[in-house]
C-alpha cells in the first residue's frame, strides 16, 4: 500500500470518513465524516475561527445560504467564466481535465489559453505521447472544451428560465451580497472582514486524490476589505497570519509552499495572488489562495444589482469602493494536510506501530481513560476521572481488550495522552499518564490530572 493508500484505509476502519452513500456504490467526489472525523473536522474549523474571528477586533462571522439569486453568479462572473478545460478520451468515453493529462504527460499548461491548450494536447495524442496519471496513453482525443463546474437546480415549482439558481461554487459570494447589511447594522470601520465557514459545490471533471478533489466540499473563507492604499499592507499581515494559524494546527513548516502565481495565470478578478501549496502524499498541491480581488466583485455587486456597494470615510469624507483580500483554504484539503503530515509508521519491539501524531488542539479524542481491568472497583473510579476530565478536555472512556491494544487503538486515531486507572490507584490515589509520542509513562496523582494537562491541549 502506498501511503495515500495507508490513510484511506485508517479513515475507513477507525471512524474518521467515509465514501458517500457507500452502500449503493458511493457517489464520485462526495465523502461523509464519521464519528472521529467530524471531531477533527470541527476542532479544525473551531480552531480557524478563534484565531481568525474570536480573537480580533476587525472580523465579523457570517453564515450565508447556499442558494443565492442567481444574478449574484452572473455579476461575480461564474455563469460566464467559472469553468475547466475539459477533453474526452473518444476510446472509453472518460473524461479528463486538458491541463491535468498535459502535466500527467510531462508538460505544464500554465499560462496557455484553450486554442493553446487544444492545440498542445492534439499534437500529444497525435505523436503517442499523450499519458493520464496512471500512464495509460490516449490516442483518439476529441476537442478541448470549457466546461462550467457550478451545479444548476431548480427553485420553486416552475420549470422554466427563471427559476435556475446554482449551488454555491465558493462561500464567497454570500459576503460580498451581505457587505452592505453588516457596514449598516455594525458600522465597521476599515479595515475589516467578513468570515464563513460552509459548504459549496463543483462539478468536477475528475474528483481524486481522496478528499482532496471533491464536487461537495467546505471552505473557509475571509473577505478583507480595505482602503485601495492598504492592500499591499493587508496582504502583508494576512499573508503572515495565514501560515500561523497552519502551523498552530500542526502543519509542518517546511511542508508548506508559497507559490506567487504569475500574470496569465491568474484568476479574472485576481492582481495578485499566492497559493500555498502543501506536501500531500500524492505530491505538492494548492492547500490554500490568497488573492488580492481588487475592488472588482463590490463593483460588480454595485452594477448587477443597482446597490450603492461603496464605503463612506467619516474621518477622511471620503466615498470608494473598498478593495477586498481573500483568504481561502478548503477544510477537506487542511483535513488530508493535518491527517498525512500526523501519519507515522515505526517498529517497536518487532511490531509496526501506527501513530497520528496530532498536535492536540485538534486531535480528535485528547484524552483515554483505560482501567486497567473491568472490574467494578476499577470502572466506578475511572468513569469518575473520566467525567471530571471531559470538564477540560475531549475525553473518551474505552474497557474492552488488553492494555496493549488499547494504547495502540489510541495511538491510531492520534489521542495524545491514556490515564490508566490500576489496582494501585485504589490506594495511592494517582494514575499512570501515557504520552503518545514518547511513549513515557509518569505517575500522578488524580487531584492534579487537571493542572497536569492544562498546559498540554492548547
Ligand atoms: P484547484 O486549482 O485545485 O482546482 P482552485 O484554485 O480552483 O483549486 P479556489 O477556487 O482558490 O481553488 O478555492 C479555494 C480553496 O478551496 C482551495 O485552495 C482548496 O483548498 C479548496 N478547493 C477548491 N476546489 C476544491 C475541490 N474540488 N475539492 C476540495 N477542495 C477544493
Amino acid at each position: 500500500m502506498n501511503a495515500m493508500e495507508k490513510i484511506v484505509s485508517l479513515c475507513k476502519r477507525r471512524g474518521f470518513i467515509f465514501p458517500g452513500s457507500e452502500i449503493y456504490g458511493g457517489l464520485a467526489g462526495t465523502f461523509d465524516y464519521g464519528p472521529l472525523g467530524v471531531l477533527l473536522k470541527n476542532n479544525i474549523e473551531n480552531s480557524w475561527w478563534d484565531h481568525f474571528v474570536t480573537n480580533r477586533d476587525d472580523m465579523y462571522g457570517i453564515d450565508a445560504a447556499i442558494l443565492m439569486n442567481p444574478r449574484a453568479w452572473e455579476a461575480s462572473g461564474h455563469v460566464g467564466g467559472f469553468s475547466d478545460p475539459l477533453v474526452e478520451d473518444l476510446e472509453t468515453k472518460k473524461r479528463y481535465r486538458a491541463d491535468h493529462l498535459l502535466e500527467a504527460s510531462g508538460h505544464s499548461a500554465l499560462g496557455l489559453n484553450l486554442e493553446e491548450l487544444n492545440s498542445k494536447i492534439q499534437a500529444l495524442a497525435l505523436a503517442g505521447k499523450l499519458e493520464n496519471s496512471e500512464g495509460t496513453v490516449l490516442k483518439k482525443i476529441g476537442e478541448v472544451r470549457q466546461f462550467n463546474m457550478m451545479f444548476k437546480t431548480q427553485v420553486g415549482a416552475t420549470e422554466d428560465p427563471t427559476s435556475i439558481s446554482y449551488l454555491r461554487p465558493e462561500t464567497a459570494g454570500g459576503m460580498f451580497v451581505n457587505f452592505k447589511n453588516v457596514v449598516d447594522s455594525f458600522h465597521p470601520k476599515l479595515p475589516f472582514g467578513l468570515a464563513q465557514i460552509g459548504k459549496a459545490f463543483r462539478n468536477e471533471i475528475a474528483p481524486r486524490d481522496f478528499i482532496f478533489r471533491l464536487r461537495e466540499l467546505g471552505q473557509m473563507e475571509i473577505e478583507y476589505f480595505c482602503h485601495p492604499s492598504k492592500w499591499e499592507e493587508r496582504f502583508e499581515h494576512l499573508r503572515t497570519e495565514f501560515l500561523t494559524w497552519m502551523i498552530s494546527i500542526g502543519l509542518p513548516e517546511s511542508k508548506i509552499h508559497e507559490v506567487e502565481i504569475g500574470d496569465g495565470d491568474r484568476a479574472h478578478y485576481s492582481k495578485r495572488t499566492i497559493d500555498f501549496e502543501f506536501d500531500f502524499p500524492m505530491g505538492q498541491k494548492e492547500l490554500a489562495g490568497l488573492a488580492y480581488r481588487t475592488d472588482f466583485d463590490l463593483k460588480a455587486h454595485s452594477e448587477y444589482s443597482k446597490t450603492d456597494l461603496s464605503y463612506f470615510d467619516e474621518e477622511t469624507k471620503e466615498r470608494f469602493i473598498p478593495h477586498c483580500i481573500e483568504p481561502s483554504i478548503g477544510i477537506e484539503r487542511t483535513f488530508l494536510a493535518v491527517l498525512s503530515s500526523a501519519y507515522n509508521e515505526e517498529e517497536i519491539d518487532g511490531e509496526i506501530r501506527t501513530v497520528l501524531r496530532f498536535n492536540p488542539k485538534v486531535a480528535p479524542i485528547q484524552i483515554a481513560v483505560l482501567p486497567l481491568s473491568k472490574k467494578e472497583e476499577l470502572s466506578v473510579p475511572a468513569e469518575k476521572i473520566a467525567k471530571d476530565l471531559k470538564k477540560i478536555a475531549r475525553v473518551s472512556y474505552d474497557e474492552t481488550q488488553s492494555i496493549g491494544k488499547r494504547y495502540r487503538r489510541q495511538d491510531e486515531i492520534g489521542t495524545p495522552f491514556c490515564v490508566t486507572v490500576d489496582f494501585d490507584t485504589l490506594t495511592d490515589n494517582a494514575v499512570t499518564v501515557r504520552d503518545r509520542d514518547t511513549m513515557e509513562q509518569v505517575r500522578i496523582p488524580v487531584a492534579d490530572l487537571a493542572s497536569y494537562f492544562s498546559d498540554k491541549l492548547v
